[in-house]
Parts: structure tokens; C-alpha cells; sequence
């Protein structure tokens, strides 16, 4: 049984290691579950679109929500990346980690008037408008600020990304953006309201795409769109193109083509005169982090043999939310002829939605041991809970052969410290 092979994670000596540090050490100083997160593989990732674009002048902006922390968004903005940002809260963090205010653009569909007036007060680069009346609220406080939004309208393609359905955000019937057929009056309206400086538009049709055809189908629409509105005189000089670039969660799945992503974007918007944004955040942190856990139990069952752990779906919940797959290994290398034999991994939350695989293929796995859910930095620790009052997931982030705890793990105390008594409960 081999490590799928995400760049910054290998087995050395028997024993599965984050570049040069031990998994086996982090488990042992810090606990589990935790994740852990590779310079490495960050660095990587972003690399592949440095490459895939060379010669193309654009702006990556990565998209926050994937994983929000500190570190690693510094470890981005660090080798360039701006932000996208979905909440005041994500735009504070990004500014916190140094992201430059003006490589951060603010998409989202239901900004609220705080985060608005926050973000013009910031001077951020863009505001990602997804609706009418949202175009006039940033007017009335662009206006009371007097200051001036540089405006994209996030525009809905009525493209299918053949992506799972939870995270297919660019047909008709999804929330996002401005139907297709009302952008030329949506322009006009931005156009006429003050404080609204309409530069851009933007699209983002979806997650974890691996095939690059849907994005070519979306970019070649808005390019039709560009060139119209243009001709009615818009003054369009900014292009955003969203994320979406998948990443292979298992051995068979082949990465999309980041050349040919690259192409389809030269090919369709290239010639418009506009400064073309990505936006993605999976793609660039997904590989780079894996959620290191330990056994609990091995229960052998009537029916299945159940591998019991300490994470849960309150740390990962893509399985539960959105059926997805993690490969799962263990952290000390199984023997080259280990015999695998089907198992349940399932973590310890009432719920049987808390099931990260079933009838998975594995070698044997003693009680105490440690396994390693690869793959896990994107939308890992970003979506955690507390749920069954388990504590926020501690992480880790590595460096050649050094480590450091970038989340604590909070105290039971820590835990409580938001909770209070109303006076007719106290003693
Ligand atoms: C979620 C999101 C992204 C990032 O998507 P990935 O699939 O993680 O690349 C980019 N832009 C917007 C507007 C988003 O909502």
C-alpha cells in the first residue's frame, strides 16, 4: 500500500512524514485530531497555476473559505495570492494575514450593510455585486461614505459544472449571480446609481470541476455578454472568472488540466482588453493538508469490521455534506504484502451520517494506531464545529523539518467561556 501521492507528504523510514517532520511526533505534542498542512504543498499548488499561466496577465486571489487560517493565507499571499472573501469577518482575516486591501475582492449574495460599509472603508479591490437590490444598498452607503465601489456584477451563465449538486452554483436555478438575460439592466442600473463604479464582471459556476469543458462553455457566454454590453458602452475593463479547479481525492481520479484551464481562459476572454481574476481556494490548499487521527476502537461486528476514530464529522465533514471521498492510510507504512480486508471508518458522534468510509479496503489496523485522511485541506477545518461539545480541531503547518500549532486546540474552559447563566437559572 503506497501514500497517494500529494506532494509534501511521504513515507520515510516506515513512517508517513509531513516534508521532513514525523506525523507520528505532531500526534504525539499536539494530539488528535489535527490537521496538518504542508508549506510544501502549498507552494506547489500555487506553482501549477504560476506555470499554467505564465505569459497571461492574471490576478489569483485565493478564495478564503477553503481553509481561513492566518497562516495559511499568509503562506498564499506570501508567494502573491490576493483574497476572495465571502464575509467581513473572512476580509478581516485576510487583511490580518497581510493580504493587500487591494488584491481582495468580496463576492457572496447576502452581504449585509456593516460588511459593505466595512469593505469600502477598507478600500478593497472589488465588490462582487450578485443582485439588484444589493447594487442599490452599496450605492446609498457609497454615497453616505463618499466614496466610489468598484463594482463587478456577478453574472449567473446557466451553465451546468457537472460537479455534485451541492456545490453547482452556476445554472439558472441556483442563488448566485444575476440571471443572464437581466445584466444588460443591471448595467444600466450601476451606470446611473451613484458611488457605483461598475469595471467588472464576474462568474463562478461551481467546485471541484476536474473536466475543464464547463468553464469553456461559461467563459465563451460571458464573453459574448463582455462584448455586447462593451458595445453599449460599459466600460467593462475587469474580468473574474470565480475558482471551481477540482483536485483527485483518489488514486484513479487524473488533476484537470491546468494548460488546457489556462487555454480555454486565453481562447475566450483573452482578446477583450479586460484584466482577467481567479478565484479559486480548493485547488490551491486541498493537497497540501491531511486530518491526522487515531483509533479508538476496532470493532468487529456481525456484519462489518468498524475502525472507530478520534475525528469526527464535526472536524470532516465533506463525507457527511457532500458524500465525498478522502484516502485514508495509516501512518506507520503497512507491510508491502499487509492483506486488506473491508472496513467502516467512523468516527464518535451520534449520528451515522459521521461515516468517512464504508467498505474500505484496508490493511490491519490496531487500536491506538494512527491514520491520515489525505487530501483534507480544503474545506476541512474552515467547516468545522463543535458539534457533541467536541473542541475545535487543533492545526498544524510545517516547514522543511519544522512545525508549529497555527490553531490551538481550545481548553474545556475555552469552550465554556461563551456561555452564561440568566440570572433565574443562578444559584
Ligand atoms: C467558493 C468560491 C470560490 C472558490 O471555489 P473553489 O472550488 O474552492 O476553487 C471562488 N469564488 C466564489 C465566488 C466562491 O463562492
Amino acid at each position: 500500500m503506497t501514500c497517494f501521492p500529494v506532494p509534501g507528504f511521504q513515507y520515510t523510514n516506515g513512517q508517513l512524514h509531513a516534508e521532513g517532520v514525523a506525523l507520528a511526533d505532531i500526534a504525539a505534542s499536539v494530539g488528535t485530531p489535527t490537521y496538518v498542512y504542508t508549506t510544501a504543498g502549498l507552494t506547489a499548488a500555487w506553482q501549477a497555476y504560476e506555470d499554467a499561466f505564465a505569459g497571461q496577465d492574471v490576478t489569483i486571489c485565493y478564495a478564503l473559505k477553503a481553509n481561513s487560517n492566518l497562516a495559511v493565507i499568509r503562506t498564499l499571499a506570501k508567494l502573491g495570492a490576493g483574497g476572495d472573501v465571502v464575509s467581513v469577518g473572512e476580509m478581516r482575516r485576510a487583511l490580518a494575514a497581510g493580504t493587500p486591501a487591494d488584491k481582495i475582492v468580496f463576492s457572496g449574495v447576502g452581504k449585509t450593510r456593516d460588511e459593505l460599509v466595512a469593505a469600502l472603508q477598507a478600500g478593497i479591490h472589488q465588490i462582487n455585486v450578485e443582485s439588484l437590490p444589493e447594487l442599490d444598498a452599496l450605492s446609498a452607503v457609497a454615497v453616505e461614505l463618499g466614496l466610489t465601489a468598484p463594482v463587478a456584477i456577478r453574472i449567473n451563465p446557466d451553465v451546468d459544472a457537472e460537479t455534485h449538486g451541492k456545490i453547482n452554483t452556476g445554472r439558472k436555478e441556483d442563488k448566485f449571480g444575476i440571471d443572464f438575460a437581466h445584466a444588460g439592466e443591471a448595467y444600466a442600473r450601476a451606470m446611473a446609481l451613484p458611488g457605483i463604479d461598475p469595471v467588472g464582471i464576474a462568474v463562478h459556476i461551481g467546485s471541484q470541476l476536474l473536466k475543464t469543458t464547463p468553464f469553456r462553455k461559461a467563459f465563451d457566454k460571458l464573453a459574448g455578454l463582455v462584448r455586447d454590453l462593451k458595445a453599449h458602452g460599459v466600460p467593462l475593463s475587469r474580468i473574474d472568472l470565480g475558482g471551481g479547479l477540482g483536485v483527485p481525492y483518489k488514486h484513479e481520479d487524473s488533476a484537470p488540466d491546468y494548460h488546457a484551464y489556462a487555454k480555454a481562459i486565453a481562447e475566450t476572454v483573452g482578446d477583450l482588453g479586460c484584466h482577467v481574476t481567479l478565484e479559486p481556494g480548493r485547488s490551491l490548499v486541498a493537497a497540501a493538508g491531511l486530518l491526522l487521527t487515531r483509533t479508538i476502537f476496532v470493532k468487529d461486528g456481525l456484519h462489518r469490521r468498524f475502525l472507530i476514530v478520534d475525528a469526527a464529522m464535526n472536524d470532516l465533514i465533506r463525507p457527511a455534506m457532500y458524500e465525498a471521498w478522502h484516502t485514508i492510510v495509516p501512518v506507520a507504512q503497512p507491510a508491502a504484502d499487509a492483506v486488506l480486508a473491508d472496513a467502516d471508518i467512523v468516527g464518535p458522534v451520534c449520528e451515522t451520517g459521521d461515516t468517512f468510509a464504508r467498505l474500505r479496503p484496508m490493511p490491519p489496523v490496531a487500536p491506538g494506531e494512527l491514520l491520515a485522511f489525505l487530501t483534507a485541506g480544503a474545506y476541512g477545518a474552515a467547516m468545522s464545529s463543535t458539534y457533541n461539545s467536541r473542541p475545535l480541531v487543533a492545526e498544524v503547518l510545517v516547514t522543511g523539518d519544522r512545525f508549529d500549532v497555527v490553531r490551538r486546540r481550545p481548553s474545556f474552559e475555552d469552550s465554556l467561556a461563551f456561555e452564561a447563566m440568566p440570572d433565574w437559572l443562578s444559584p
